[in-house]
């Protein structure tokens, strides 16, 4: 997929301020944050997005959310909570078709 963004994210090929890496996972600040901690956490694999996610995929898409996890609570969010949310599809506001998650911290926002 040499035409997604965040594909180039995770191969070096285009910048982005990275928070996290292991072997499935990179995870960098969101260019336009809307909390203190506003951080993205993609698989390195590429996924379109949870709603032509396949069984195959669950994997890498759970270890984005255990890298969440480790990201906020080494960021001191651990007992204060934050949100961690994903849009899918058009309608649900995904205008980058890489699956990501928001990790939002740091500033009480609207509930789902
Ligand atoms: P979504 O609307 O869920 O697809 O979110 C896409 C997110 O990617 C937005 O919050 C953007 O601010 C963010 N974004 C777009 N381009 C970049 C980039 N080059 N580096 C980091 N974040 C980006
Ligand atoms: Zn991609």
């Amino acid at each position: 997929m040499t035409d997604c963004l965040f594909c180039r994210i995770v191969a070096r090929e285009s910048s982005a301020d990275i928070e996290y890496e292991d072997d499935r996972v990179v995870a960098f600040k969101d260019i336009y944050p809307k909390a203190p901690l506003h951080v993205l956490v993609v698989p390195k694999r590429h996924i379109d997005g949870i709603q032509t996610m396949e069984r195959g995929d669950a994997e890498d898409i759970g270890r984005c959310l255990y890298a969440a996890r480790q990201i906020a609570e080494r960021a001191g969010y651990g007992d204060r909570g934050y949100r961690v949310t994903v849009n899918c599809g058009a309608e649900g506001g995904q205008q980058v078709y890489h699956v990501h998650f928001h990790l939002v911290a740091g500033r009480r926002g609207t509930r789902a």
